[in-house]
């Protein structure tokens, strides 16, 4: 009876930002696909648009802003709110007519969910990253109801979230086994946006790999923000194999119980810390035929300095003595994350971190220009590097990496 209401619906996600954004909106496409509505790519022929995006960098949030803005004609909405509209809060009939949906989802929705509800009064749907399994059933009473809904609410995510089958890419799965970051490094908005880190459980986590065996997918990658963080109680956790019966359950103890499994062929993770990556970890990675012997391992900054400032919880000295042995135990390649321009960031700090992408030679690196997020330990601090030396020190190290990859 749903699949059929649903039928004729159309929904189309736009996804921004990183990894775990995109792993977010394919398991939400999943979703509304499992209740017979069909993905498009043009947001004119959508009754809903969903944008997920990430709230990590400022630019991602400008743009998104005014694409939300450009949506306003396709909304139905051909009229502000009056202030009487406005003092009215949820549940209010916002116009008469089948308006589409127009809906911002994910960390931006954290981050600036409430203003924009607000402001954008052709915005009706404004859900926080633990609430994106309730989307769906949102949609359904918005049209039934005309009404608008926000829902910021900053809880762990229910399994149901991750139970569709649906994967972007065929033979290849992302599987998130934890949400969230208590890390907080002062420039980062993720605790913020996505709250402290929660982690799923070790037998959901393998049962969504073991339901995409059956699917045929034989390449894994275990999402996180910081994976060497995962350290849970495993309470009971069941497994065809003796050794999975362990108290707790670390990151490369989860690893271990991924490669065990029969039709995983290849498996990488994305992304581990350096302040908590191990030897044991690069062990495992050598002994394995499964685990890729590729590191993404962000270092930031080369300066000792700033660091401390960025609250890393690691030096320069320990990021090279780790990278040494990643490369003595496991020989395999290593990509990383740089900020430049970082509050205070002086020539000399800038030449540390030079000397690091010199140094280490990565195989590929995604460099950024630091822009301070609402909220965050970094923004109390004077964003003093003029915006023509982050460009510039942006600019040395692209051509840098782009040698260095053409090499
Ligand atoms: S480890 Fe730091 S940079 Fe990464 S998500 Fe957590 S707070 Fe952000």
């Amino acid at each position: 009876m749903e699949n059929k209401l649903n039928s004729k619906r159309k929904v189309c996600i736009k996804t921004f930002g990183c990894q775990m954004n995109v792993r977010d909106s394919e398991a939400l496409l999943g979703l509304f696909l499992a209740k017979g509505y069909k993905s498009v790519d043009n947001p004119k022929d959508a009754d809903a648009i969903l944008l997920n995006t990430c709230a990590v960098r400022a630019h991602a949030e400008h743009r998104v802003r005014s694409i939300l803005g450009s949506y306003k004609k396709l909304s139905g909405v051909r009229r502000q709110l009056s202030d009487g509209d406005k003092k009215r809060t949820e549940g209010r009939n916002l116009k008469p007519g089948n308006c589409k949906i127009i809906g911002l989802v994910g960390c931006m929705a954290a981050n600036s969910g409430k203003e924009i509800f607000e402001r954008m009064p052709h915005v009706n749907l404004i859900v926080s990253p633990a609430k994106l399994h309730k989307i769906p059933a949102y949609i359904e009473k918005i049209k039934k109801e005309n009404i608008r809904i926000i829902d910021l609410e900053d809880k762990e995510r229910e399994e149901i979230f991750y139970s569709a089958s649906y994967r972007i890419k065929p033979g290849y799965a992302q599987v998130v086994i934890s949400t969230g970051c208590s890390n907080y490094c002062s420039y980062c908005v993720v605790p913020n946006v996505r709250g402290g880190l929660r982690l799923r459980k070790p037998k959901d986590i393998i049962s969504e790999v073991k339901r995409n065996v059956s699917l045929g997918i034989k390449k894994i990658t275990l999402l996180g923000q910081n994976v060497n963080d995962y350290r849970i109680e495993s309470c009971g956790f069941a497994s065809d194999s003796k050794s999975h019966r362990l108290k707790t359950v670390n990151f490369v103890d989860l690893l271990k119980m991924v490669e065990e499994l029969d039709g995983v062929e290849e498996i990488d993770f994305l992304t581990p810390h350096p302040k908590n990556t191990t030897k044991e970890l690069f062990k495992l990675m050598a002994e394995s035929k499964k685990i890729k012997k590729y590191l993404h391992l962000p270092f930031q900054a080369g300066s000792d300095r700033i660091l401390r400032l960025m609250h890393r919880g690691y030096t320069k000295k320990e990021y090279l003595a780790l990278v040494d042995d990643y490369k003595t135990i496991v020989g395999g390649t290593i990509g990383t994350d740089i900020i430049v321009g970082f509050p205070t960031e002086t020539e000399e700090d800038f030449l540390h971190t030079k000397d690091i992408l010199e140094k280490l030679r990565f195989m590929g690196a995604y460099i950024f220009k630091y822009s301070p997020r609402p909220g965050t330990h970094a923004q109390k601090l004077k964003d003093d590097v003029p915006q023509r030396i982050k460009e510039k020190r942006h600019a040395v190290l692209l051509e840098l990496q782009k040698k260095i990859s053409n090499a």
